[in-house]
C-alpha cells in the first residue's frame, strides 16, 4: 500500500475521476488547484490529481515571493 491513510477502494474525488486515491489532504491546500472536489474537509486524490495539486501549490509559492518582492515598491 503506497499511503496508509487512504481507505484501499476510495476514489479520487475530483469530479469525473474515478482512478484511485493514493493521498488525503486538506480541502484548503487544494483550494487554488482549480479542481472540482466534492469532498469536504478532507479531499482523496489519486497520482495525477495530486500532482496538479503539488503544481498549483508551487505557484501559488511563486507569487507570494514576487508579492514579497514587489511590495517595497
Ligand atoms: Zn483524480
Amino acid at each position: 500500500m503506497l499511503v496508509g491513510k487512504v481507505a484501499k477502494g476510495k476514489q479520487c474525488d475530483v469530479k469525473g475521476c474515478d482512478k484511485p486515491a493514493v493521498r488525503s489532504l486538506q480541502k484548503a491546500v487544494t483550494a487554488n488547484s482549480g479542481l472540482d472536489l466534492t469532498g469536504q474537509d478532507r479531499v482523496y486524490l489519486c497520482k495525477e490529481h495530486y500532482k496538479v495539486v503539488k503544481k498549483s501549490l508551487k505557484k501559488e509559492r511563486t507569487i507570494t515571493k514576487w508579492r514579497y518582492m514587489t511590495s517595497g515598491f
